[in-house]
This record gives C-alpha cells, structure tokens and sequence, in this order.
C-alpha cells in the first residue's frame, strides 16, 4: 500500500496532510509513504523528520505509483493527471466548485474524498476536519481580535486604578464559535454568545458565557440551522442591536450550508459601534457575516476594525496539520484491510465522503458516478 502526501501550492497554504507523529500509525497499517520534498516545511516539519519515508522531488513521480495521495486543498489538475488509475485521492476538494478537477479525476478513474464531506455523526468525529480546523480557528479569533484592540481583554487593578474587562460578543455558536468563546474567556474578557439553534444556550453557559436569546428558533436538517425569514432576521435585529453596540469585540462565524454566510451586522451597526472596537469575521471566507468586511484584508471603519481573516487553521499549521493528519488516519483506517486498499461503499462514512467515485476496473460500463 503506498501512500504519498503533496506539498501543498496555494500561496496562503501552510499545512500539511500528514504529520510526523502520524506517520508510525499509517506505516502499522502496512503502508509504504512517500512525500514531496519539503512538504511540511511550513509547518515546522523537516523532511528529515518523516520516519521511513521516502523523499521525492517531482509531483508527477510521487503519487504515480500511489494507492493513497494525501492533500489539504484540491490538488492540481496535472497531478491527478499523473496519479494511478483506481488510485484513491484525500483532500478538501469542494467539487461543485471545481468542475475541471472532478472530470480530471473521473477521467483518471480516481476515487476522490472529500474531507468536507465527512457525515456530522458520532462515529466520524474523529475523521471531521471541518470540526478540528474550526475549533483552531474559533481559539485563535479572540487573539488575532486582541491584537487589534487599544485596550486590554481581562480586568486589571492597578496602583492608578482598575480597568474594566472587555466585552466579547460570539455570533454563530458552531464548533468555531464556542472555541472562540472559550478562548475570550480564558483571557479574561466578559462573554457573550447568539446563535439561531436554541440548543446552543446551554453550550454557551457551559462556557462561562451569556447566551442572547433572541427567541428565534432555526433549526435546519442535520444540525444546521436554515436560513432566517425576513421576519425572524428582524426581531434578531431588535433583540441584539445593543449587544453589538455594547461590544468592544465581534467575533462572527455564522454559516448556512451552501449558502453565502449570512449578514449578521449592517452597515449602520457598526458605525454606532465603540471606538477601537474590533470584528473578527470569520465568515470572511465566504463572504463575511458583517457589512463592510473585505476578505483577507483589515480595514478600519468609522469606529471599528474590521478583520477579514482567511485560511485561519493555516495560522496555526503545525498543530492543524497534526489534527488534520489524524482525522485522514482515521479515514484510511475505514480503507484499508489487510495491507492493501478496500473501498466499502455500504458504509455510510465512505459513501457519503466520496465526491467522485470510480468504477471498480471489473466492471464493463464505462463512466463514473458522482455524488
Ligand atoms: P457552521 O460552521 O455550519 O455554522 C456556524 C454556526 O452559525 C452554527 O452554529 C449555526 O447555527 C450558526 N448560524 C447560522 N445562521 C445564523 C444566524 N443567522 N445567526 C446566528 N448564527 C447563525 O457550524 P458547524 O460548526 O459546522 O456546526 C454545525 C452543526 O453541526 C452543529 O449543530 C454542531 O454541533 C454539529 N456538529 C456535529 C458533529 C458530529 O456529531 N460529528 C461534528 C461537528 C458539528
């Protein structure tokens, strides 16, 4: 079974799929791993400190012998090209938007996962990539808030007097969410907390913090919550107006699957912001929770900051790259047995994680199916 790990291409990309401290695990499983040169450099992992593993300097040479090729984001069009075919592929890979890489792959007869589609249920948390790059990037908005703000988080007495806590108000309480919670605790800012699933209060409470309660319930399938009726996002206007106003940080990570991220924060809310008041949109990514936001930029706005931060796990590569590489660990596990390559389609984590499906070389039609 051999199994190669890309040096990822995007500019902003420092992680890497897999981590040395992972390595010993897959190699247990039977499996023979390459990487390309350099790989996890920008994560503080030297080439030389993959155990057992085979360097390689070319792309296309790396994953041509490949059963398994590892990635963070989709890989280039002339790697997949260069891959096996009945080779499996791991990576973020967000098909619908990327159509010219979904038929390069089923032109290949590669089987593609797509880590964005792990199911939410019990059994896949430990292979849900989009729950361990949000818990670091909800840790991390409060600071990356922190440094932005001319005043300080935590309550401080000192021989001229006291300074008050800061006031951090988290909007969109999903796995991001109450990690950034947590984190403006910790600091010592008081917290706040609004979400449209009402079972996030008591998460919220269980955190130290203040739920708002807007009394508006939109729960959606699956656990998501499902967009706002005009109605309902005006009373949601009305209940939090002061919070927003009251707030010395934002941090927003509203979203709505396969929609833009909702706008949480008009125009006019923050200019009636606090002075030297900071958001932290982590919607930014696709399109920011607040009006005004511009993505992978700062930009101050009458009284506020307004921080679009992009790839936020990436920040923090060398431990994102250690949970990430551990979430695919688990994933492999559910394909290989026995040394060697084993697709079960009859279960629903495999099924439901792959976005491109080969058919098994036996099989006489020709074409692939796409979930
Ligand atoms: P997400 O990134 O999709 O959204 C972030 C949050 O934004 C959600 O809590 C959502 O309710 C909220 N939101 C949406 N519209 C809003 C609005 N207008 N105003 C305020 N908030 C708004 O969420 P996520 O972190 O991916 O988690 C989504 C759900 O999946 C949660 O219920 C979570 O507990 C669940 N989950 C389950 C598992 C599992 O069982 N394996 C793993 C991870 C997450």
């Amino acid at each position: 079974l051999n199994i190669s790990i890309l040096k990822e291409t995007r500019p902003d990309e420092k992680r890497v799929a897999m981590a040395p401290s992972v390595v010993p695990r897959l190699a247990r499983l039977g499996a023979t791993l390459s990487l390309q040169a350099g790989a996890g450099q920008a994560a503080t992992f030297a080439d030389a400190a993959y155990p057992g593993v085979t360097i390689v300097a070319d792309p296309k040479a790396l994953v041509a012998d490949a059963d398994i090729v590892l990635g963070v984001q989709p890989p280039p069009i002339e790697v997949v090209r260069a891959m096996k075919p009945g080779a499996v592929l791991i990576s973020f890979l967000y098909a619908a938007s990327a159509p010219d890489l979904v038929e390069a792959l089923r032109q290949r007869q590669v089987t593609a996962f797509a880590m964005e589609q792990v199911p939410r249920i019990s059994r896949a948390q430990a292979m849900d990539a989009l729950s361990s790059q949000a818990a670091l990037a909800g840790y991390y908005a409060p600071m990356l808030g922190a440094v932005h703000m001319p005043r300080i988080l935590p309550m401080m007495t000192t021989a001229v007097g006291s300074l008050r806590a800061a006031k951090v108000l988290v909007m969109g309480l999903g796995v991001a969410g109450l990690s950034a919670l947590a984190t403006a605790h910790r600091l010592g800012a008081i917290t706040e907390g609004y979400d449209v699933r009402p079972e996030t209060k008591e998460q919220a409470q269980s955190l130290g913090a203040k739920f708002v309660d807007t009394g508006v319930d939109a729960r959606g399938e699956g656990g998501y919550a499902r967009e706002l009726t005009a109605d309902e996002k005006e009373r949601v206007q009305k209940a939090i107006g002061q919070h927003i106003a009251e707030a010395d940080m934002i941090i927003t990570t509203a979203s709505v699957p396969g929609k833009p991220a909702p706008r949480l924060i008009s125009a006019a809310q923050v200019a009636a912001m606090k002075p030297g008041s900071v958001i932290i949109d982590l919607g930014a990514e696709s399109g920011g929770n607040c009006e005004g936001t511009e993505p992978g930029r700062t930009v101050v706005v009458g009284p506020a900051t307004i921080v679009g931060p992009l790839n936020v796990p990436s920040a923090l590569a060398q431990h994102a790259s250690e949970l990430y590489a551990k979430n695919i660990l688990n994933l492999i596990e559910l394909m290989v047995k026995d040394g060697a390559l084993s697709l079960d389609f009859t279960d629903e984590v495999l099924a439901k994680t792959a976005a491109v499906r080969a058919e098994a070389p036996t099989t006489a039609t020709a074409g692939d199916s796409i979930e």
